[in-house]
């Protein structure tokens, strides 16, 4: 017996008969970001592994832990084996190719779209996969520091969210402040959490040494019961940093959005400051995070792209399996349908004979040279198998053709949902079913 694959685990086959689905929820989302004014981009789907590191944080659990490094098989340096990895995120690329190409010399703002799947070697569980998919935006350049910028990239996020069908979800938003508020930050709750130590998981005891803000984020029972009790405020922040988060709740406000300031919320990359937010729905389970965001105020400057550090950014990452979950309804009869055919060609022959069968093989290329959406079966059974199959399809029509078809010159053209049929000659069978 040969040995049978599966999939890897982790990762996800996506049936036809689900990326209807897809489809539905992509196209919602371009059209949205037309609306917004965001322009898609496209990045490979590796990228030098060090561009993470220095991105997201060499002490970021996803850098610790989950990276998918590409080992490269055959002849070659050591060193060029492991170099590259799977992107675990949009940003570090999308800010790798804005730098690349200059694109702050032609313009002040950029706003930036993707969709695409990303990576990460997490331990897989329901709505945590190693292969997953996002809907991401980026809005980069020296004009994007403006608190209405951060409404406008949260307001897009909420909007993509409701557009999809998902009715109730938690936006919750919090300010980490200038890359010199969060040193201060990190200053408290060093000196908050130090008398707690004996009582975190192992790996906050790690973290306490070199991430402490991934400790507000931890899930174990223990950890999170320690962090509820910190009283965390923001009187870390400066002035300054008071003032844009207050700007940014006012603006969201303005358009009614409703959301919680909650102090906990800090996000495990290094990237983030000012702004972050993240979106959680229902019913997901304890992997209830819909998407997530803010300001990368340093990022640009850290990548070298930008030495007088005036380059700001702001933005989110939606995951669609999430959505995909929390939408939760089935596919529709409608998405179901594998195809969407206008016409299935039925041919019948005498045994042995393929005289209709080549008239239906010319006629489908007609069709479809006419872009009419057509098929026909490549088993040539029986009549019945036939009409079996074009039933299958949910095609409108079903287009007879057999000897006494073939001598008049016209086929018999069956309108699928209400059963009436009747000959249509050869030359007006486009017109006919295009209506
Ligand atoms: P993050 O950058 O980790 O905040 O991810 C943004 C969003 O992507 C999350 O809120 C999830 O909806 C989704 N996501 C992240 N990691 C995974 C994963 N391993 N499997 C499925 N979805 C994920």
């Amino acid at each position: 017996m040969k040995k049978k694959f599966s999939v890897a685990r982790g990762t996800n086959d996506i049936l036809p008969e689900e990326v209807s689905r897809w489809q539905t929820l992509e196209k919602k989302a371009h059209e949205i970001f037309r609306i917004y004014g965001y322009k898609e981009i496209r990045t490979p789907i590796f990228e030098e592994t060090a561009l993470f590191a220095r991105s997201l944080g060499p002490t970021s659990d996803v850098v610790q832990k989950q990276m998918l490094t590409l080992a490269k098989s055959g002849q070659g340096d050591e060193e060029d084996k492991n170099i590259f990895s799977l992107r675990p995120e949009g940003t570090a690329s999308i800010v790798r190719s804005y730098i690349e190409n200059s694109v702050d010399k032609k313009e002040s703002l950029t706003k930036l779209y993707y969709i695409g799947a990303m990576f990460r070697g997490e331990r897989p569980q329901k709505g945590r996969l190693r292969q997953f998919h996002q809907i991401g935006v980026e809005a980069i350049g020296p004009g994007s520091s403006n608190s209405y910028l951060d409404a406008e990239v949260i307001t897009l996020a909420v909007r993509l969210l409701s557009e999809a069908g998902i009715k109730t979800f938690k936006l919750k938003i919090n300010s980490l402040g200038a890359p010199g508020d969060k040193e201060i930050f990190a200053g408290i709750l060093r000196e908050k959490l130090k008398s707690h130590l004996n009582h975190l998981c192992e790996d906050c005891k790690d973290r306490f040494e070199r991430n402490i803000f991934r400790i507000l984020d931890c899930k174990n029972k223990e950890c999170e019961k320690v962090v509820e009790h910190l009283d965390l405020g923001q009187s870390h922040l400066s002035q300054e940093s008071q003032k844009y988060f207050k700007e940014v709740q006012q603006a969201l406000k303005v358009l009614k959005i409703p959301f919680e300031v909650s102090p906990l919320l800090v996000r495990g990359l290094d990237y983030y400051t000012h702004t972050v937010f993240e979106i959680s729905g229902e019913g997901l389970g304890s992997q209830d995070a819909l998407g997530a965001g803010g300001r990368y105020n340093q990022l640009v400057h850290e990548l070298g792209g930008d030495e007088k550090g005036t380059i700001g950014a702001v933005g989110f990452a939606l995951g669609m399996e999430r959505i995909l979950m929390a939408t939760g309804e089935r596919t529709t009869n409608n998405e179901r349908r594998t195809t969407n055919l206008d016409v299935f060609i039925v041919s019948l022959d005498a045994v042995g004979e393929k005289k209709a069968y080549e008239a239906a093989f010319k006629l489908l290329n007609d069709l479809r040279a006419g872009d009419v959406a057509a098929d026909m079966s490549y088993a040539q059974g029986s009549m019945k198998s036939q009409m079996r199959l074009a039933d299958k399809t949910g095609s409108r029509y079903c287009l007879i053709i057999g000897e006494d078809e073939l001598k008049e010159g016209a086929y018999t053209l069956k309108d699928m949902r209400s059963g009436d049929q009747k000959k249509v000659k050869l030359e007006n069978i486009i017109k006919t079913i295009k209506g």
